[in-house]
């Protein structure tokens, strides 16, 4: 029997696609990676996922795990042999049950995450996961790449929402870790294994996820700041004004502002022309499982001080859900509108609160020295000292000139997070995109453990591979 008819019996002929259903499959959501592959796989059930796994062993086959495929480094895509099954998880979407007494609930990997979301409202809990893809990303990729978005600094990333797995190894055996406990001390964590390992150590099919008490009342604000240090200055007041209520802050630059609202004319910034132009914003969210009066009452307090103090200079405070909704789709249409605007090249980085701005202020100007024309687009979650530090082209540079750059940029930027103590991915991973600055900047000693965890786990490298490690 040749490898894809040993597939087809396994997952069933339907669900083997090659060709022109498969092509979707084979380019990652920027659409800066195009990959072949043998074909596009949707397994149905864990038992399945790990009888592929046992066959492509056998022959040899790499497997490239896929979920919504919104990834931003090039994680999901295969690369061009086309030697590669690519294995989507689009069909394992069930909600398998929710545990209200112990706040949690068990999903399948190809759950879409706002499907998570509404899964656990109905129960009257909050899955406090949220990115600007949650229509679309799933639940498996969200723990491969260790998600983290906009609500990281109250409830944490993936890895701190997760409490189990089940996982598909790269031996084809099932892994049932589906435990519901926050307290299991018992060896090595092979949860936190899995989680961030990018698909390059198994194949995750299932999840137990913490749930939270969904708030009483949400106050939600766009402020507009005269500079960066105003801006890392009120985070420190919102974090003593607020403690754990601190939900969001999210830093926007005037530039992304302006280019969302005029990709998108009917999102509207919430100032006068004067104050929407001001050089940056931040959006600010409080959750308070006190009453909405009082969450008001303090919210207004707060930002009335630090107007006073002359820490922002406007802030536009939501009156209604639709209003902070409305809030929230500026700051989620921004990844949108740079794509519109063309390929930009992307930094997610992390650094320190106490020197986002003089890496901000240095880095920008050090760019514009260097390549004259490129244009900085930053914004991100501040909250976490993470920034999406992405270089795109100015309005006299065309792509081609930025892209001849990309690796004078890349290290004109990663050499001063590194030497800041940040790092050079916060949030989306590896992937394809920075496997070969891993070296670079991993410490020698933490490589040669991934390697060898990669080796002992995966000794056919069959699982994703090219990603992660080089
Ligand atoms: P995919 O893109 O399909 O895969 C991502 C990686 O996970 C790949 O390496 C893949 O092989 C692996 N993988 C997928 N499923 C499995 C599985 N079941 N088992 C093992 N490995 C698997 N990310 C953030 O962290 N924060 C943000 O705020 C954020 N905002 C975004 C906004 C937009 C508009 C977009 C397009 C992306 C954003 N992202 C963000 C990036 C992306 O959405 C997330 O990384 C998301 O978690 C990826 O999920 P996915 O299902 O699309 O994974
Ligand atoms: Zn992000």
């Amino acid at each position: 029997m040749d490898a894809l008819e040993a597939l087809r019996a396994i997952v069933g002929e339907g669900h083997v696609l090659t060709g022109a259903d498969a092509e979707s499959a084979l380019v990652d959501w920027r659409g800066r990676y195009h990959g072949r592959a043998l074909a596009l796989l949707r397994p149905e059930s864990p038992d399945e996922v790990a009888r592929l796994v046992r066959c492509c062993a056998q022959q040899r086959i790499g497997l490239v795990p896929q979920g919504g495929n919104t990834g931003l480094n090039g994680g999901a895509t295969p690369d061009d042999s086309g030697k590669a099954i690519v294995v989507s998880l689009a069909r394992m979407k069930a909600i398998r049950s929710v545990d209200v007494a112990n706040d949690s609930i068990v999903v399948e990997a190809g759950c879409i995450l706002q499907d998570v979301q509404r899964a656990a409202q109905a129960a009257g809990r909050l899955f406090a996961l949220s990115l600007g893809s949650e229509g679309s990303c799933t639940i498996g990729g969200n723990l491969a790449t260790n998600a983290g978005g906009t609500q990281v600094l109250r409830y944490g990333s993936m890895r701190e929402l997760c409490l189990g797995l089940e996982v598909v190894t790269a031996q084809g055996e099932i892994w049932h870790g589906l435990r519901a406990l926050r307290k299991d001390n018992t060896g090595y964590d092979l949860r936190d294994l899995f989680i961030g390992s990018e698909g390059t150590l198994g194949i995750i099919t299932a999840a137990t996820l913490k749930l939270f008490p969904l708030p009483a009342a949400r106050m939600t604000a766009l402020l507009a700041l005269d500079s960066i240090e105003a801006a890392v200055a009120m985070l420190a007041q919102a974090r003593a004004g607020f403690g754990a209520s601190l939900t969001g802050f999210e830093l926007i630059s005037g530039d992304c502002l302006r280019e969302v609202t005029q990709v998108f004319p009917q999102l509207q910034a919430p100032f006068a022309p004067e104050t929407a132009a001001l050089p940056w914003h931040v959006l600010i969210e409080v959750s308070d499982s006190e009453s909405e009066q009082h969450a008001r009452e303090r919210f207004e307090r707060v930002l009335g001080t630090a107007t006073e103090k002359r820490l922002i200079h406007d802030a536009a405070i939501a009156t209604s859900i639709a209003h902070s909704q409305a809030l929230w789709h500026l700051r989620e249409s921004i990844p949108l509108a740079e794509k519109s605007a063309g390929i930009s090249i992307k930094h997610d980085i992390s650094l320190p609160a106490s020197v986002v701005a003089d890496f901000v202020r240095d880095t920008g100007a050090a760019l514009s020295a260097a390549f004259p024309g490129v244009r900085v687009v930053v914004f991100g979650h501040l909250g976490d000292g993470n920034l999406h530090y992405n270089v795109a082209r100015g309005p006299l540079m065309d792509q081609a000139s930025l892209l001849a750059h990309e690796a004078g940029i890349n290290a004109l930027v990663y050499e001063r997070v590194h030497a800041l103590g940040g790092s050079i991915s916060a949030e989306h991973g590896i992937g394809q995109l920075k496997r070969e600055l891993l070296p670079r900047y991993q410490d020698p000693v933490a490589l040669d453990l991934m390697r060898t965890l990669k080796a002992a786990l995966d000794p056919l490298g069959i699982m994703n591979p090219g990603k992660l490690l080089a």
